[in-house]
């Protein structure tokens, strides 16, 4: 029975009671990015295999180690089953939806933010899960580093309005095909020294694609590129002035920045600018969030060329930070009434005095479960409701009843006829004013 009660590994539930905390990032994620300019965009759980070699790339981790693939049982007409994978990340998706749906084609700079599961089959960790989820944004069409500032000032605006100031950035630029070439031949030369002590991946890596080494997990690996030659040392003219340029507007901006030129990202598809938000608060799995500039994946998917950037920030990191520095998530909705009820009278009354509520938008329950008054009363106390209310006959007859404010005990007449929902709301904003004025008078 164990494979049906237990979820697969590397996943996570969100029981109701925790629920608050993805409500609180992830409307505080939407806010800020709608402030940016960016909006909501929506595409599949999985895709073409070909997309995402082509965008991450075949030589890296993602592709070659971490991807889920997806197959029909039964493929339709007896052809091949569609080659389909589900997303490892939302860069790819989103750039291959805003090329088929001709975002790229109206007025520029196109900005989206979409907030996704993501599935990679790696080795499960604190922080490191198999499926996750991740806030993202892009921004399609500017290749002025401005955008690179603004993008990064959305990242660090949301993370301060989720009560992380602390989280440190860490810039650096990976220059264009132009500059990398010379790098490549660099780097190439300095590996292929090392060669003897390389894992099998990295071997492969050598020859394909050399810059990935310099992400290789391995210790060794890692050891040996440390003290590879870096990138910063061989940018163009123009990417040395855009990452300057950068500089510039996130000192103008007073966000603090590192550079750190041995970033190089897990991903194939970035050019000049990429950063990462490092925190020291959740262990090893620290960054927080990754991003940068990928000016030539546009056109590598059959668009036009377009410059464009963006980042990912990941969500089950950044609420494991937020829980380790006490941040503040906004409290879940509150019960306003409970109405507990005698007998299958009162019990209808209940049912229509809380659709009458529900239905201004007030949070309100009333007895399901068929249970005596006494643990009515205790389940109001347990979900926390601000108001109760008693309905038995008395209160039929009388068409009122009394209001008792839970947390002081006070009771008040309030009545059951035509002025019940004015009454109730009465009370709920003088209870307010009351919360308010507490807190003032602390
Ligand atoms: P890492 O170096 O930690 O493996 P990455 O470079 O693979 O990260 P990206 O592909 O840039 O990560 O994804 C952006 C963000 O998504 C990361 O910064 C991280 O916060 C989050 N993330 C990536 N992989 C995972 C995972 N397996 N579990 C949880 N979060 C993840
Ligand atoms: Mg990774």
């Amino acid at each position: 029975m164990a494979i049906i009660t237990n979820r697969p590994k590397g996943t996570q539930d969100v029981v109701p009671n925790e629920a608050y905390k993805w409500q609180t990032v992830e409307k505080c994620a939407a806010d800020t990015a709608e402030c940016y300019g960016f909006k909501e965009i929506r595409f599949p759980t999985f895709e073409n295999t070909a997309l995402f070699k082509r965008s991450v790339g075949d030589t890296t981790d993602v592709v070659q180690k971490e991807m889920y693939g997806v197959t029909a049982k039964s493929p339709a007409n007896g052809k091949d089953p569609d080659d389909f994978t589900l997303r490892p990340e939302g860069t790819a998706g989103a750039a291959r939806a805003a090329i088929e749906n001709g975002l790229l084609n109206e007025a520029l700079p196109q900005k989206v933010y979409y907030i996704i599961s993501c599935f990679r089959h790696e080795k499960p960790q604190a922080g490191r899960l198999r499926e996750f989820h991740q806030f993202g944004a892009e921004m399609y069409g500017s290749k002025d580093a401005s955008a690179d500032a603004e993008v990064i000032a959305m990242a660090k605006a949301l993370l301060e309005r989720l009560g992380l100031d602390n989280v440190d950035l860490f810039i650096n630029s990976i220059g264009c095909p132009t500059c990398r070439a010379e790098y490549h031949k660099a780097l190439k030369a300095y590996f292929e020294s090392k060669k003897a002590d390389l894992c099998p991946t990295c071997l492969d890596r050598l020859d394909r694609n050399p810059m990935r080494i310099l992400d290789c997990k391995s210790p060794i690996c890692q050891g040996i590129a440390a003290d590879a030659p870096v990138i910063l040392d061989f940018l163009c003219e123009e990417c040395d002035h855009h990452f300057e340029k950068l500089k510039k507007y996130l000192t103008a901006m007073d966000i603090q920045f590192n550079i750190n030129p041995k970033i190089v990202r897990g991903l194939d598809y970035y050019t000049k600018t990429v950063f990462e938000f490092i925190t020291n608060d959740i262990g090893a799995q620290g960054t927080v969030c990754g991003g940068g500039r990928y000016d030539g994946l546009i056109e590598q998917l059959g668009g036009n060329p377009t410059p464009a950037l963006g980042f990912a920030m990941g969500l089950e990191r950044l609420i494991m930070t937020m829980e380790s520095k006490g941040a503040e998530f906004a409290p879940a909705k509150k019960c306003d009434l409970y109405i507990a009820s005698m007998g299958e009278a009162a019990q209808n009354k209940a049912i229509v005095l809380a659709k009458q509520l529900r239905d201004e938008g007030y949070f309100v329950e009333f007895d399901t479960m068929n249970r005596g008054l006494k643990p009515q009363m205790k389940y109001a106390n347990k979900i926390g409701a601000t108001f109760t209310i008693v309905l038995g006959d008395n209160e039929l007859e009388t068409s009122a009843a009394k209001l008792k404010n839970m947390a002081t005990g006070e009771q008040t007449d309030i009545t059951l006829g035509d002025g019940f929902i004015d009454a109730f709301s009465n009370a709920v904003v003088s209870e307010m004013f009351d919360g308010v004025m507490e807190n003032f008078g602390n």
